[in-house]
């Protein structure tokens, strides 16, 4: 069947205590705009995360989360002199941290790069037969048509059938930044 692919750009999450670090006590991220899946919300707020080699502007993707996260692409990460470390979002424990700069504060966050993963609501796991935690296959058509392994579906509340890939795995597969469709290819 024909999912959407959506393109997401390195962004940045975090939690209360860290906005609060970086923007001020109570500081509220304002909304830009709202995203696919649950109540994400791409903010108007930026930080900058800077290394040796280079520096960064990263949005705030809300609302806050319970650990803060840098997700870059694997160029990026290259650029900026970070080991590319390819993980499933929130597994951060082994992940190299970055100074982050707000225009409040400082602090240092882990970053990685993001696993490719489907999201998708229970009711539709349930009727496409698809586990939560399982990698599928999702293949692209066109002049740089490719098949992605390792997709890895992600059951939540609030989520609705669509594949995330990052600007690298985009552009590896001629999808410009507002997204594509791909066959989602259950085994
Ligand atoms: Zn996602």
């Amino acid at each position: 069947m024909k999912i959407k692919l959506e393109v997401s750009a390195h962004h940045i999450h975090l939690t209360r205590q860290d906005i609060d670090i970086l923007f001020g006590e109570n500081y509220e991220l304002r909304k830009r705009n709202k995203l696919s899946q649950a109540d994400d919300f791409a903010s108007q707020e930026t930080v900058s995360i800077k290394t040796d080699k280079g520096e960064l502007k990263l949005r705030i993707i809300g609302p806050e989360r319970s650990y803060s996260q840098i997700e870059l692409s694997v160029t990026d990460a290259i650029n900026l002199g970070i080991e590319p470390v390819l993980k499933l979002s929130g597994d951060i424990a082994s992940a190299p941290t970055v100074n982050v700069f707000g225009s409040n504060g400082t602090i240092q966050a882990p970053a990685i790069i993001a696993k490719r993963h489907l999201h998708i609501s229970k009711e539709q796991a349930t009727d496409l037969g698809i586990e939560d935690g399982k990698a599928y296959k999702i293949k692209i058509e066109g002049e740089r048509g490719l098949t992605f392994d390792n997709v890895i579906a992600r059951v939540g509340e609030g989520f609705n059938l669509a594949c995330h890939i990052d600007t690298d795995e985009a552009n590896a597969a001629d999808i410009n930044k507002n997204g594509g469709e791909g066959e989602l290819i259950l085994l």
